[in-house]
Order: C-alpha cells, then sequence, then structure tokens
C-alpha cells in the first residue's frame, strides 16, 4: 500500500486475496520462506505509454496506453485490454493481478497480464476508433507475442477493435502471426465460441452451484447487470436453460422487462447500432427504463449475475438482494461486489461464484484459440462449447475441494484463491528466485 497509495482497486483485489490464503500461509510455511507473496504482488513488469492519434475535426489527441505483465510463471501472460475513461494503473493491475490465480484455474498454460488505455470509445466514429487502435498497436507491438503475450478483449473492445489491433500488428511485422491476439474474427483464425463464452461459461458455472441445492435456471427470475459482451451471452445461456431474465442495465440506466428480456432486440441494440439501453423501450413499451444502473438490484430475483464493472454491486444492493429472496450471485464481471457486498452474501448463506473462478470461460477459450491457432486448426462450436463447459466443472471442484481442504467449507471465494494460489506458488519455487 505505501508504494502505490492510490490505487485502491488493486488493494482490493489484493486483499480478497490474502484474506483467503492465510490458512495456506500458516499451514505451509515454505511460501512465506519464498518470498512467493511478495514477488506475486510486484508486477514482472508494468509498461505505460503514449497514445497520439488524430480526431476527425483534425486535432491531435492524447491518451495512455498500459500493459501489465504481471506473471509468466504458468504461460504466456494473457488478459484482455480494456478502453474505457476510468482506466489507469489501479485498474489494469487489478484486473492483472486477478488474472494470475484465475488462468491458472483453468488449468491451461497461461499467465497473467492485462492492458488499456483511459480513451472513450463512445461517441467516437469508426474512423476515430481505427486511428486510436493503431497508434496503440504501434506502441503496443514490441512487447507482445504468441510465446510472450498474447492480449484479447474487455470493456470497450470487442471483435472490431481486436481486427483492428491484429491488422496494425501484421503490418508492422511484415506477416500473419495468427497467435498474437484472441477473441479474433472467425474468418481470420478466431475460435467458434469465443464470443459466447465468458457469459456462457458464467452460467455454466452457476448451474454447478444451483445443483448442490436441487435448484436450476428453469423458471427462475435473472437479472443481469450490463448489455456488453458478457452479459449477453449470459443472459442467452441463461434463457436457453429456461430462465426468465427481467433485467439488464448499461452505465446510463436499466430496463425492466416483465415479459422477459428480448435478445434479438438487445443484440441489434448493443452489438450492431451501439445504441444506449433506452432505446429498448422505443421497440418494446411495455418495459420499463429507470435512469441510474445501480437501481437494477432493488429487483426482486433468484439469480443476480453482475456482468458490467467492478465496484457495482455494493453492501446496499447485497442487502436487498438478500433481503428480495436472492438464492444465487455469479460474478461475470470482474471484481463487481466491494468486499462488504461479498461478506454479506456468503454469511446470508447465499451460493456466490466469484469472477475469478465464475468468469474463467472467457480466458479459457482464448487459450483454446492459441491452441487452434498453433495447430492452424478450427474446433466447431459444440467441440469448443464441450470443452467450456468441463473446464468450468473443473474450476468449480477445484474451488469446492481448497475450500474444503483449508476449513471454509462452502467458500468458493477462499476456495478459488487458494487453488488458483497453489498452483502458482508451487511452479514458481520450483522455477527458482527470478
Ligand atoms: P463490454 O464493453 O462489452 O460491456 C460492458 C458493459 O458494462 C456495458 O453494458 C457497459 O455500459 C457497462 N459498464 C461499463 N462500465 C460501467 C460503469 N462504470 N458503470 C456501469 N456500467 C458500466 O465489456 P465486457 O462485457 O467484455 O466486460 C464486462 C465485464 O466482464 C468487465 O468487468 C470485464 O473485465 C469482465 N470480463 C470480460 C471478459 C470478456 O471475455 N469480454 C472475460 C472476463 C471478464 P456502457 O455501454 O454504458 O459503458
Amino acid at each position: 500500500v505505501s508504494r502505490d497509495p492510490h490505487e485502491a482497486e488493486f488493494h482490493q483485489a489484493v486483499r480478497e486475496f490474502l484474506d483467503s490464503i492465510v490458512p495456506v500461509l500458516a499451514e505451509q510455511p515454505k511460501y512465506r520462506e519464498y518470498g512467493i507473496l511478495e514477488r506475486l504482488v510486484e508486477p514482472e513488469r508494468m509498461i505505460t505509454f503514449r497514445v497520439p492519434w488524430t480526431d476527425d475535426q483534425g486535432r491531435v489527441q492524447v491518451n495512455r496506453g498500459f500493459r501489465v505483465q504481471f506473471n509468466s510463471t504458468l504461460g504466456p501472460y494473457k488478459g484482455g485490454i480494456r478502453f474505457h475513461p476510468s482506466v489507469y494503473a489501479g485498474i489494469i493491475k487489478f484486473l492483472g493481478f486477478e488474472q494470475i490465480f484465475k488462468n491458472s484455474l483453468t488449468g491451461l498454460p497461461i499467465g497473467g497480464g492485462k492492458g488499456g488505455s483511459d480513451f472513450d470509445p463512445k461517441g467516437k466514429s469508426e474512423q476515430e476508433v481505427m486511428r486510436f487502435t493503431q497508434s496503440f498497436m504501434t506502441e503496443l507491438y514490441r512487447h507482445i507475442g504468441p510465446d510472450t503475450d498474447v492480449p484479447a478483449g474487455d470493456i470497450g473492445v470487442g471483435a472490431r477493435e481486436i481486427g483492428f489491433m491484429f491488422g496494425q500488428y501484421n503490418r508492422i511485422r511484415g506477416g500473419h502471426e495468427a497467435g498474437v491476439l484472441t477473441g479474433k474474427g472467425v474468418l481470420y483464425g478466431g475460435s467458434l465460441g469465443r464470443t459466447e463464452a465468458t457469459g456462457y461459461g458464467c452460467v455454466y458455472f452457476v448451474q454447478e452451484m444451483l445443483a448442490t441445492k436441487g435448484l436450476s435456471f428453469k423458471d427462475s427470475r435473472v437479472v443481469v447487470s450490463g448489455s456488453g459482451n458478457v452479459s449477453i451471452y449470459a443472459i442467452e445461456k441463461a434463457q436457453q436453460l429456461g430462465a426468465h431474465v427481467v433485467a439488464c442495465s448499461d452505465s446510463n440506466g436499466y430496463i425492466y422487462d416483465p415479459e422477459g428480456i428480448q435478445l434479438e432486440t438487445l443484440k441489434q441494440l448493443k452489438e450492431r447500432d451501439r445504441l444506449r439501453i433506452s432505446e429498448y423501450v422505443r421497440i418494446h413499451p411495455h418495459a420499463q427504463y429507470y435512469p441510474g444502473s445501480t437501481g437494477i438490484w432493488n429487483i426482486a430475483c433468484d439469480i443476480a449475475l453482475p456482468c458490467a464493472t467492478q465496484n457495482e454491486l455494493d453492501a446496499e444492493a447485497a442487502q436487498t438482494l438478500i433481503h428480495n429472496g436472492v438464492k444465487a450471485v455469479g460474478e461475470g464481471a470482474n471484481m463487481p461486489s466491494t468486499l462488504e457486498a461479498i461478506e454479506l452474501f456468503l454469511q446470508a448463506g447465499v451460493l456466490f461464484g466469484p469472477a475469478k473462478a465464475a468468469n474463467a470461460g472467457g480466458v479459457a477459450v482464448s487459450a483454446l484459440e492459441m491452441s487452434q491457432n498453433s495447430m492452424r486448426l478450427s474446433w466447431s462450436a459444440e467441440e469448443v462449447d464441450d470443452k467450456l463447459q468441463q473446464i468450468m466443472k473443473n474450476i468449480y471442484r477445484s474451488a469446492v475441494e481448497a475450500a474444503e481442504q483449508y476449513g471454509t467449507p462452502g467458500n468458493l471465494v477462499a476456495g478459488a484463491n487458494i487453488a488458483g494460489f497453489l498452483k502458482v506458488a508451487d511452479a514458481m519455487i520450483a522455477q527458482g528466485v527470478v
């Protein structure tokens, strides 16, 4: 904390993790002796760079770019790129830190990294997004590669931005290096099922939790925050499993549709037209729009899936959800619940799937995209989805077992942190003090 006192989100992520692994450190002194914690919280490398670009009026704009290469013990750095005005070092470091353990949990050979910029894509023309993205990659390209660091998308970075980055990387490198980015279009090396993977994976994870209490998505009432990549595919899978999804949101407000969210409308508005969620009620006048995104947690539901952004669900929202009888919470976004909210859910006995575990499906399928690129093969959508389901089951089982082994049965926050940590820590010891 004394080194980077203003990085609040990073401290929050580290604190949640440290609280969980106290019993492991007590039982196994070797992790202290080898300085594992001190090494884990310090990124191997933090790159900051200038991103100059010209807007449609011909004015020069300057943004700041970041890439944190946090931990490469298990494989090449892997983690998305976020474009959002709130991005600064503390956000990138919290995301990169989480990514180390999430990637470890997938069981696949990937290390932890993350990147982004304080560029705001909202209201920018496609040409502006392209010019910015090309400038971003003109600096980033020298730090990444298929065997060193493989970025993907995150908030504000979808298939369009990945495509622009991929084109620019290859232009600079003078060839076609398929494995340098994931989340690519399927026409040029992307994996089938990657777009859906985080949202679907989150629902698969929650399904495992629900089954322990004889519950399921069928006929349950679900609230999903956000209306981006993760949210849309969490809604799609929940609906396929028979759930009644009644609300979703964006950063301006939320919609409540008692008849169930019309997914095709949502895809049209958000994926193709890039409009605000408030437009939904113009097409479906029986639905209601409410300004302010956090009010979404006042809607009574059986299952809540926060899929928008960090700290979107605080103690007050958690209390309301518990009061309204929520049975399960699955974190599709990264760190969407505050530490106080998590504590309340755990105390109330709500089934709680923490982000590291519940949203790992995206990066898992990204790693499968890397495998397909290396083999120069493409798997079918069914094959990818089968592997995704198996990976989510394995993550769930690892978290359950680690929680039991270290004295906190049923606490998947502790279980996911411990299971993710053990693999990285043991591999760090094996590789010496580097
Ligand atoms: P998108 O950009 O596709 O969508 C983000 C959604 O969240 C939008 O609806 C956006 O609304 C909303 N949102 C963003 N910032 C805020 C804010 N400050 N307050 C309220 N709402 C906000 O991003 P993704 O769906 O890809 O990412 C969502 C979350 O999931 C993030 O936490 C990300 O790190 C995490 N995640 C994503 C993965 C992926 O594969 N994409 C993998 C694992 C985790 P608006 O349009 O108004 O900004």
